[in-house]
């Protein structure tokens, strides 16, 4: 019985969209729908009842084939009551995802923070497929990571390793939300890259994309990725930095992971032409080298269907990895 059951559902719920999709124990996906996120409970609540049902009726499975529900979420979790702690863009506070599919569709939930999720879909169907040690990094509007090491995701007491854009690279740097000053995020990500841009443009920093800045509007992050790609050298520096930055807090994982791939999703990285050379370039420059000549930086493969794919792997980990499963049973995602 157990057997026949092929197929689960990975449900991401992200900042801005939600996405649901029925997927083999292979990572193919078979039907797919995306719709935006809502920032109230209620709304969010019949979304994902939607979104997956809209899923169920396109594909037309036998619904004995689907093992479960994989959810890949952005915010606080608690694995073991299958809730939403907390997550500030999406409204919601101690939201029961877990309880609302199970009872709408009659199929275990598994849950996982977006990055851990995006994570394990890398390993197991992606960039990282074959490897026991990979790390997956999203630079977006922040910054976090999913880490595997020796086939074990590394999830911390309560669901919260990872936070990689909160590790400090300069001490004595920006102050930072989470209480820290310097930290990763405030140099690198989406929102750090297009708040210093404006900010030298506004004392005057040469570059084609000054006319945005003359003309009182906010130069977006499109606009950087459309200036580098015409050669504008100050887009180029910027993005150069970023990656700077991204590469000193690489080095730190390396050190500490003795990773084989480093891989690298999330909006920022549809500028990875510019970045990714610069972190290889700081990593090998300032890491240890015998760990770093090892380790392969590579852009994400899955792309935007990391956490749906992620999410329902947690279902399939078992035929693939055992020690990772043994783990996740333990700490029941
Ligand atoms: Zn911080």
């Amino acid at each position: 019985m157990e057997e026949s059951r092929d197929l689960a559902i990975g449900l991401d719920l992200g900042g801005t969209k939600i996405h649901a999709a029925l997927i083999t124990r292979d990572g193919e996906i078979l039907g797919e729908f995306t719709c935006q996120t809502s920032t109230n409970e209620s709304d969010t609540s019949a979304n994902i009842i939607y979104a997956v049902n809209r899923v169920l009726s396109e594909t037309a499975v036998d619904r004995n084939r689907i093992k479960g529900i994989g959810v890949a979420t952005a915010g606080v979790i608690d694995t073991e009551r299958n809730i939403i702690k907390f997550a500030n863009n999406l409204g919601l506070e101690n939201f029961p995802i877990g309880a609302i599919l199970e009872e709408n569709f009659q199929l275990p939930v598994r849950l996982a923070n977006d990055a851990n999720a995006a994570a394990i879909g890398e390993w197991m169907w992606g960039a990282g497929k074959g490897k026991q040690n990979v790390i997956y990094i999203t630079v977006s509007t922040g910054i976090g990571s999913g880490i595997i090491s020796n086939g074990n995701l590394i999830t911390g007491l309560k669901d919260s390793a990872g936070e990689f854009g909160h590790i400090s690279i300069y001490h004595d740097g920006i102050v930072c939300e989470c209480g820290n000053r310097g930290c990763l995020e405030k140099y690198a990500s989406g929102t750090a890259i297009n708040i210093r841009a404006n900010e030298l443009l506004k004392n005057g920093e040469t570059s084609s994309l000054l006319s945005i800045v003359n003309n009182g509007a906010v130069v977006m992050n499109t606009d950087i990725a459309t200036a580098a790609r015409e050669g504008d050298p100050f887009s180029l520096r910027l993005l150069e930095e970023a990656g700077e930055h991204l590469g000193t807090g690489v080095i730190s994982l390396i050190h500490l992971f003795n990773t084989e791939v480093i891989v690298f999703g999330g909006g920022v990285m549809n500028m990875s032409e510019f970045i990714l050379p610069s972190i290889k370039k700081t990593v090998l420059k300032y890491g240890m080298e015998n760990l770093v000549n090892e380790v392969e930086i590579k852009k994400s493969v899955l792309g935007i269907h990391a956490g749906v794919i992620g999410a329902s792997s947690l279902f399939f980990l078992n035929e693939t990895n055992k020690e990772a499963s043994s783990m996740l049973q333990r700490t029941n995602i």
